[in-house]
């Protein structure tokens, strides 16, 4: 069983989204039994869900010294069986017209996280392995060892993946009392207190310490959050806990990005006939009004947010555009000042040929940007796996990127990499100034105006290699199997 704030196609805010709508597909073609428990948010695309049915109507969920009246619904998306808990009450908990970005999200995801446990017991699921994402369900651990193990689910074990340690749910004791567990016991330095914030619940260090195995998303950043900065602030807890953390690169779905087959694009090519991958270019030039020039066109597809390396973005905009190449954007911020920053440049470079931002969230459009594109930038400050280079190295776009986390361990320099060439895929800068990026961004320009035929064959690279679940998933059930026994 999944429980997770997100699941592309229906509920996708970034990667997570993804990654567990990826996951338990390939644990369902696997033979396993996988279902997927979410938020029933008013804002998700009902339309990607089939054959929504409510199936549990008397689930009642404890907040505080009140007991909640939920619904669960079941629906299938993208032929995953999920179920979505509505909350009855004047909180609205899912019904805000965003996923994330409110006061109370800690006390929203608490109570979810309260209420997918609660729907187990009572609909009498008791799942060998419940898998849970980030620290919006990182009480489930916690819940599971000090409440529900007593109440019937002592076999059920808790895996957790950090996707993320930039956002760890730090917060009041309130969210204890409101989920009903002991306080006092859970707000010690071996349990929950957060190390460094003066008597502050830190969420994931309770997912760490009560699950049974932790997983985060590439090999480097599992060793960057225990040895770096990286860890933002729970290296120790990690380090400690060492013997039950492990790092799996995520994959991506082809069945959703693969441009032999993606209904998004007007031009579906593979290695074999590149040539319309040019037409897809085309038809993003079109449709952003840019100007059909003998140009490369640099892209980013990204959350706009200091992890990503913002003022990297917004210096590679003026670098690619003065190196003679065109440079297209869609972004979203959850910050407004991060959007509004965007948005003066936007309103600078409005009348540019060679120049387009999209500010907004816009999946349709990524699929053509990826396909159109002859590069795309991704200067991350810090990426615990990163997705989308690997849908670029799939579209035959060349990554440059900044060496961090899942970005070092899936994109080889073209110049420097110790790879054989066959393996090298893009380019790769290390520090985080404007001239490393500058350096990588002119090698990959360089060559495409320069030797057009190794370009050709860097892209090739990228496009040979596999990044499906499919290795992914065997490291998984081998988790799930581990943990069982
Ligand atoms: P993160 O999870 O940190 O946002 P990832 O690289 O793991 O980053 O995943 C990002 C996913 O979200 C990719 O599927 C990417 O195409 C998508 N994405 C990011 N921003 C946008 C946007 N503005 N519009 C459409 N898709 C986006």
């Amino acid at each position: 069983m999944m429980v997770s704030p997100e699941c592309a196609s229906v509920a996708k805010v970034g990667g997570l989204g993804d990654v567990v709508q990826g996951l338990a597909q390939e644990l369902a073609i696997r033979g396993n039994n996988v279902e997927v428990v979410l938020p029933k948010y008013d804002c998700m695309r009902y339309d990607h869900i089939w054959g929504l049915t409510k199936v549990y109507e008397d689930l009642w969920v404890p907040f505080y010294d009140q007991w909640i009246h939920c619904d669960v619904y079941f629906g299938f998306v993208d032929n995953i069986k999920c179920f979505f808990i509505e909350s009855n009450s004047e909180h609205n908990f899912f019904n805000r017209g965003k996923y994330y970005g409110d006061k109370d999200d800690v006390a929203r995801f608490a109570f979810f996280s309260r209420a997918a446990l609660e729907f187990m017991l009572k609909s009498d699921k008791k799942p060998e392995v419940i898998h849970c994402h980030d620290w919006q369900t990182a009480l489930i651990p916690v819940l599971l060892y000090e409440v529900y193990h007593q109440l019937g689910m002592g076999n059920t074990r808790a895996c957790f993946t950090l996707h993320n340690m930039g956002h760890q749910g730090i917060t009041g004791k309130e969210v204890l009392q409101q989920s009903g567990l002991d306080v006092a016991k859970l707000m010690t330095a071996e349990k929950m207190l957060d190390p460094h914030h003066h008597d502050a619940v830190n969420l994931m260090k309770g997912g760490i310490i009560f699950s049974n195995f932790v997983t985060t998303v590439s090999p480097t950043y599992a060793f960057e959050i225990q040895h770096t900065e990286q860890g933002q602030g729970l290296q120790s807890i990690l380090q400690a806990n060492s013997s039950k953390l492990g790092g799996v690169l995520n994959g991506i779905n082809y069945d959703i990005w693969n441009p032999e087959i993606d209904p998004f694009i007007p031009h579906h090519y593979n290695m074999d006939s590149l040539p319309n991958k040019v037409k897809n270019k085309q038809a993003l030039r079109q449709r952003l009004m840019l100007r059909d020039d003998f140009k490369p066109l640099i892209a980013v597809v990204s959350r706009l947010d200091k992890q990503k390396g913002m003022d990297l973005i917004l210096h590679a905009i003026y670098y690619a555009l003065s190196q003679q190449a065109q440079f297209v954007l869609l972004g979203a911020a959850a910050e407004d000042s991060i959007n509004a920053k965007f948005w003066d440049v936007k309103h600078e470079l409005n009348d540019h040929p060679d120049c387009h931002l999209e500010i907004g969230y816009d999946e349709e459009l990524a699929h053509l940007i990826y396909a159109g594109a002859d590069m795309l930038l991704i200067p991350s400050i810090y990426e615990p796996c990163g997705l989308t280079q690997m849908i670029s190295l799939k579209y035959g776009t060349v990554p440059i990127v900044r060496e961090t986390g899942g970005l070092a361990d899936t994109v080889f320099d073209a110049n420097y990499s110790d790879k054989p060439y066959e393996e090298r895929n893009g380019y790769v800068f290390s520090d985080v100034t404007p001239l490393a990026l500058e350096s990588a961004i002119n090698r990959a320009i360089g060559l495409w105006y320069k030797y057009p035929r190794y370009f050709r064959q860097l892209r090739a690279n990228g496009m040979n290699q596999d990044h499906s679940w499919n290795h992914s998933g065997q490291d998984y059930i081998n988790i799930y199997e581990h943990i069982r026994a």
